[in-house]
């Protein structure tokens, strides 16, 4: 059940096999359809790869919003932006998409490489098996190659995995305003991602105040902060007068939330289609 025991009919935040999620598409459409919702976006880190036949999967009417999750660089921080709204068929986008996921791979080859140098018995092959379609490769893969191996502990990821990591490579290969300026350019809508999990509200707020993105209020936050979190980032929404949106960040069996776990309020439809 979702919070504020009341049940969603909307997801704006699903991830499916295109990225690093478990389910495709279809899956994602039936759960979405037996969980009794009415509006989803599967936005897919990099990728707007399920889209390419939606239409025909939607056999149940749900309606879709055409999105995608990017990997931003701001001022040393990873920020996570999602985009509504962009047209997944137009070559320009379908270019972007494909130099960024390029790039995300890149930086997982280099993980391999370094954990490789630093004697961890790891191959890229190894890797490789643990992907799907053309997505981009990235270091949730290598954590699931090496725990497939039964070689994943905890100092390996805080030395290669976790941001503060001596051997951690950052992705900063799409600076946030560049990522902002297409999507501006493409006439779609720009939400900061679980800003929660950004752990740092001064560069949220800077983000908020200076490009007027959008903020993702209602989300699947682990743990006793959910509530205060949602509170916290829907008072700084109507402070800012910013679109707001929400979604479970459903990555299929890996992650522990389902789609339409977190109740978003209609509303949000109403904004975000206006
Ligand atoms: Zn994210
Ligand atoms: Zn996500």
């Amino acid at each position: 059940m979702s919070i504020y025991n009341k049940k969603s009919k909307i997801d704006l935040h699903i991830h499916t096999k295109h990225s690093d999620g478990t389910d495709s598409p279809e899956k994602v459409l039936d759960l979405a359809w037996s969980n009794e919702l009415q509006y989803i976006s599967i936005t897919d880190h990099e990728s707007m790869n399920a889209y390419k036949n939606i239409i025909e999967m939607n056999k149940y009417n749900i309606s879709i919003i055409p999105g995608v999750e990017l990997h931003t660089f701001y001022k040393g921080h990873e920020i996570h932006l999602l985009a509504y709204g962009l047209d997944h068929a137009n070559a320009d986008i379908e270019k972007y998409l494909e130099k960024l996921r390029l790039e995300r791979t890149g930086i997982a080859f280099e993980t391999v490489e370094r954990l490789r140098k630093s004697g961890v018995s790891i191959t890229w092959e190894e890797v490789l098996k643990k992907t799907r379609h053309n997505s981009a490769i990235t270091k949730a893969h290598v954590i699931s190659a090496l725990r497939e191996k039964n070689i994943f502990d905890r100092k390996m990821y805080f030395t290669f995995f976790n941001t503060e990591g001596s051997s951690y490579l950052p992705y900063t290969g799409n600076p946030f305003e560049t990522a902002l300026d297409i999507i501006h350019s493409h006439k779609a809508k720009p939400v900061l991602a679980h800003p929660g999990l950004i752990f740092n509200d001064i560069i949220v707020e800077d983000l908020v105040k200076k490009y007027r993105i959008g903020l993702e209020v209602f989300y699947n936050y682990y743990g006793k902060n959910q509530e205060e979190w949602i509170k916290k980032y829907k008072t700084m929404a109507n402070n800012y007068d910013i679109l707001y949106t929400g979604g479970s960040d459903y990555h299929g069996h890996i992650t522990p939330s389902e789609i339409g776990g977190v109740y978003v309020p209609e509303i949000v439809i109403e904004k975000l289609l206006l």
